[in-house]
């Protein structure tokens, strides 16, 4: 299979060929001849397998084959959810229509509005933008969405768990009826189907599930450690283990925050991004990771959604995410184009159940090991903190019997609660 034999136009294939593809990955090939024929398509892949090239390019292709408009007008419309996938898109908008006479731009909040104006009034072909920015700027009156003709909705699972249902409801009725719409999401849940029941018509349905093969090729290790031991084996593991780019995953920003500090004070340059950073902070700590001044970059998922740094060697887990699936997301930024990666995950006793789930998904056990003067805490219980439970509260009452029995009369006091509920 070729991207020539997918009926690309040849400015495309010139442009592709630049980037340095030489054959379209799966979704690519599921998805572009579909969407070439006008259908709307629901196209789910797992992050890193080229989900942008499978709708850019057939998108591009479309547009630049239609007549072109007296006035420039929006004729597409890409939402994403985060700033960093908006302005990802646009960077792959550009490389591809290099030689095509389209003009696209990006839009999101956070920045100072003004250039983005300046921009739009000039006249754009394509608009990439994430939902607040573009609602607002619909509102001033600064830009129409009458025109479109082709309407994308990528990440559509973050998008859902973002909380942007309201949003794109807002945005769909400021599009034309007819115009094609296609919609691109990770995973494939109950909501984003009935989302997508919504939104497309007809659709042609592409689904590349995630190959176990995948998986597999990554070099995965868990190691049981006391939750209070956890940023010391990770330094150590970094520091023992020179290792030059690890992309750290942990639950909270905070944590984020925290364990970047940490890392810092123990000599190891560390970056995080997340949601309440500036984007400033963001696209540096981001450009530094890639070019090698910043070795470790602390994540939370949203914020390393779809964020693309190819052929990482090593990431890790600080915690494991509640979500089976982030898991598969998360170890998906290594190991990737066939180079092989390697996955750690520190576990704490009250993500055993987590990693039950993960192992599950994933239809294999990972490989458990212990780090000697990192050992798991042998009276911390193994039950999940739910969100909005507070542990230290719900064992308060036992502090005052013995350390080796706190735990079980914790876990007899939290089974009798249960039973009263
Ligand atoms: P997704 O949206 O599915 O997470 P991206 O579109 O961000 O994935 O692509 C992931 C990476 O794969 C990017 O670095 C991209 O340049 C690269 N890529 C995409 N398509 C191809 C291809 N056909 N051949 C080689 N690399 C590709
Ligand atoms: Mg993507």
């Amino acid at each position: 299979m070729s991207f020539k034999s997918l009926g690309l136009s040849e400015s495309l294939l010139k442009a592709v060929s630049k980037k340095g593809y030489e054959t379209p990955s799966s979704i690519q090939t599921k998805a572009i001849p579909p969407i070439l024929e006008g259908k709307d398509v629901l196209a789910s892949a797992q992050t890193g397998t080229g989900k942008t090239a499978s709708f850019t390019l057939p998108l591009l292709h479309v547009l630049s084959e239609n007549p072109k408009q007296k006035y420039r007008n929006i004729r597409a419309l890409i939402l994403a959810p985060t700033r960093e996938l908006a302005a990802q898109v646009h960077n792959n908008v550009k490389e591809y229509s290099e030689f095509l006479g389209l003009r696209s731009t990006v839009i999101f909040g956070g920045v100072n509005q003004k250039p983005q104006i300046r921009t739009i009034r000039q006249g754009v072909d394509i608009l990439i933008a994430t939902p607040g920015r573009l609602i607002d700027l619909e509102n001033q009156g600064v830009l129409s969405l009458k025109y479109v003709e082709i309407f994308v909705l990528d990440e559509a699972d973050r998008m859902l768990d973002m909380g942007f249902i309201r949003d794109i409801e807002r945005v769909m009725k400021l599009m034309p009826s007819k115009r094609q719409n296609l919609m691109f999401s990770a995973t494939f849940s109950k909501d984003i189907k009935k989302l997508a029941y919504s939104i497309l018509n007809n659709p042609e349905q592409v689904e590349v599930t995630p190959e176990n093969t995948a998986v597999e090729i990554i070099d995965q290790k868990v190691h049981r450690v006391a939750k209070n031991k956890k940023t010391g084996l990770i330094i150590k593991l970094i520091s023992e283990g020179s290792w030059k780019q690890v992309l750290v995953f942990t639950r909270t920003k905070h944590g984020a925050n925290r364990l970047t500090k940490k890392m810092i004070s123990a000599g190891i340059t560390a970056a995080a991004i997340h949601g309440n950073k500036s984007q400033g902070a963001r696209t540096k700590a981001l450009a530094g990771f890639k070019k090698g001044d910043i070795r470790v970059l602390v994540a939370t998922d949203i914020a390393a959604r779809g964020i693309d740094i190819p052929l990482l060697p090593h990431v890790i887990n600080f915690e494991l995410p509640n979500v089976s699936e982030d898991y598969v997301h998360r170890i998906g930024r290594t190991g990737r184009a066939g180079a092989s990666g390697q996955a750690i995950s520190l576990v704490s006793a009250d993500e055993i159940s987590y990693l039950r789930g993960i192992e599950k998904l994933i239809g294999m056990s990972i490989d458990l090991e212990i780090i000697e003067g990192f050992e798991p805490d042998p009276n911390a219980s193994t039950e999940p903190i739910k969100p909005g439970q507070n542990r230290n509260k719900s064992t308060s009452r036992n502090n005052k019997s013995k350390k080796s029995s706190r735990n079980k009369n914790s876990n007899r006091n939290r089974n009798r609660n249960r039973k009263k509920n």
